[in-house]
């Protein structure tokens, strides 16, 4: 996922001088009066919503104070993130300002992944794209989109680095959630000596890393342990899948969620569970949004590019761990992925 460990950025790849030129003189151009709109992805996880709200508390520091932070949808938040500092800046999208002077976008690889909030690209004076997907559409006016970083965090903190605003511990625990998120907790391949430098610079402002794991990774109600053990009894394994690396796979129903009192959120971990298969290279978690509509969650550990199965099949994402949306039942949803994935593979 990030081969850049060390040394000067892959060609092609990452910000040029101009694009952080560009950046640094939209923020700091700003009057005293702009209005300034963060928007992360659809349905946030903590790269999204810690980047954005640690980049707002930092705009903050900055002496902005029309400042505005939201997400499309409905306007509420997975309850491990429910103690972020930063959340008083966030607002409903019916909130967001209408024409802000600045729109920055955080860990949005895609317009699609705005929803109703994409209309504000043409209505800001200026949209700044901060964001590590490989495949950004650059949808913006500027952007700072690095493919070699772990997480758009990495992106954020190296701007607030240029912008002069000291790390404290509130934006360092909202960027830390960001960086463990992404490279589950400094497991994958992501997880660089920059990675690791920029968790001690975190960790330095004296946050606690126990705590802040098991808030957002550790934790979650009784009733989604059994929801958990249903959804896995019901995962297939197809070891002939994707050219014989195999596939695992299972599904969730709003009926599985309601059954247990559960909120949609609870199963994005899911995805964590089913990936340890030993005999598959692919796993995928198919959830139901609609009747007859899916998000679905791919993963890899290395034969296969999922983010080319997901772009193939609407959606984006990173080479080892990507997601589309998938329409009509969950047998069509799999066949269509069993479709793509032989053509998917990695060399080597
Ligand atoms: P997750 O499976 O955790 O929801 O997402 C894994 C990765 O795939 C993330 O980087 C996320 O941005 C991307 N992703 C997930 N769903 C979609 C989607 O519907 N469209 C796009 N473009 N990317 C997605
Ligand atoms: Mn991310």
């Amino acid at each position: 996922m990030n081969d850049s460990a060390e040394g000067g950025t892959p060609a092609g790849a990452g910000p040029t001088d101009t694009d952080w030129a560009a950046a640094l003189a939209a923020v700091r151009g700003l009057p005293a009066d702009a209005r300034v709109q963060l928007i992360c992805h659809v349905n946030p996880d903590g790269d999204a919503l810690g980047t954005m709200l640690g980049f707002g508390l930092g705009l903050r520091r900055l002496g902005v104070r029309q400042l505005r932070a939201t997400f499309p949808g409905p306007p509420v938040l997975p309850e491990p993130f429910r103690w972020l500092p930063g959340l008083e800046l966030l607002v409903p999208q019916d909130d967001a300002y209408p024409e802000p002077d600045l729109v920055i976008c955080f860990d949005v690889a895609s317009e699609y992944r705005l929803g109703d909030l994409a209309d504000r690209l043409d209505k800001a004076g200026t949209a700044l794209v901060l964001d590590h997907h490989a495949s950004n559409t650059r949808f913006g006016g500027i952007h700072l989109v690095d493919p070699h970083a772990a997480a758009t965090s990495v992106v954020a903190q190296e701007l607030l680095d240029r912008l002069g605003v000291p790390l404290d511990a509130e934006i360092a625990t909202c960027f830390y959630v960001a960086l463990s998120t992404d490279t589950g907790s400094f497991r994958f391949e992501a997880t660089t000596p920059a990675v690791h430098r920029l968790a001690a610079r975190l960790l330095a402002t004296g946050i606690r890393p126990g705590d802040i794991s098991r808030r957002i990774f550790d934790t979650r109600p009784f009733g989604a342990v059994r929801l958990f053990g249903e959804v896995l009894l019901r995962a297939r394994l197809e070891p002939a899948a994707a050219a014989g690396r195999g596939l695992v796979w299972t599904y969730a129903t709003r009926a599985d969620l309601a059954r247990h009192d559960q909120p949609a959120y609870v199963l994005e971990a899911l995805i964590d569970s089913v990936r340890c298969t030993a005999e598959a290279d692919v796993s995928c978690v198919v959830k139901q949004v609609d009747t007859a509509e899916w998000a679905v969650s791919l993963r890899s550990k290395g034969a296969v590019d999922v983010s080319a199965v997901a772009v193939a099949l609407g959606g984006g994402g990173h080479r080892f761990a990507a997601g589309f949306t998938g329409r009509g039942t969950v047998d069509e949803v799999v066949d269509r992925i069993r479709g793509e994935l032989a053509g998917a593979l990695l060399p080597g």
